[in-house]
């Protein structure tokens, strides 16, 4: 941070998005982790936002090392670079920071801010789907979301319209609880996270998995023991 950066993209996905045109030459301001989200703001009001859901990674490494495949993009200062491999979402834009929703990892986590975010929502929107929004809760992964509408015992399938304020502030309360413990360290066993075919934890029941929302993230649930069960048609 502090030092004026040069910018590439050598992928191509990376580079359709203009980014390091735009960043090239710039100071790197800061550098904040909100959620799972990971905001570089330059200077001139740019902020880069990275996510990189199950398969991106950053790496800091000394300037000009060699380097296996193609990386999205290189941040290059005088003596060391940040690359960041496989990066899945990366936006950029002067006000990426405020079209976050409130952090689900903050201590402690504004839930009645999220429920208000989730609550201006179309009343059809499928829960396990606007949990992943980061426009209305940073930071709640596809793991996170599968294991907090488990343990609330709520379908992803659930319409909005269909859910509660109570079951809302329900399902972030178990996912905030979920993923604190997870950054404290401790391990925590998966009930339904890619236990498709496999007997539910609580009931027996066979849990299902299928794609859902724009995105097609799989959504895994026990289709007897969280309520709302019912699927739209294929
Ligand atoms: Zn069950």
């Amino acid at each position: 941070m502090g030092e004026r950066v040069a910018v590439e993209t050598p992928h191509p996905r990376a580079a359709a998005g203009r980014v390091a045109e735009r960043l090239d030459g710039r100071r790197l301001e800061a550098v904040e982790a909100v959620g799972k989200n990971l905001l570089l703001s330059f200077e001139g009001g740019l902020v880069l936002r990275s996510h990189l859901r199950m398969s991106g990674r950053w790496q800091v490494v000394e300037r000009g090392g060699a380097r296996r495949g193609t990386p999205w993009l290189v941040l290059s200062g005088a003596e060391r670079e940040a690359v960041l491999w496989n990066g899945p979402v990366l936006e950029l834009s002067a006000r990426a920071a405020r079209r976050l929703g409130p952090d689900i990892l903050a201590s402690p986590p504004d839930t009645s801010a999220m429920v208000a975010n989730l609550r201006r929502e179309p009343g059809g929107r499928e829960l396990g789907d606007a949990l992943l929004d980061q426009r209305l809760v940073a930071g709640i992964g596809n793991v996170w979301k599968a294991e907090a509408l488990w343990h609330a015992e709520l379908s992803p399938w659930l319409r909005l319209g269909d859910v509660s304020d109570e079951e809302l502030e329900r399902v972030l309360g178990e996912a905030a609880t979920l993923m604190r413990a997870s950054v404290d360290g401790t391990r925590a066993t998966r009930s339904v996270y890619r236990k498709s075919g496999r007997p539910c934890p609580r009931c027996g029941a066979t849990i299902r998995s299928r794609g859902q929302g724009d995105d097609n993230r799989t959504a895994y649930w026990c289709p007897t023991c969280q309520t709302g069960k019912e699927l739209p048609a294929a």
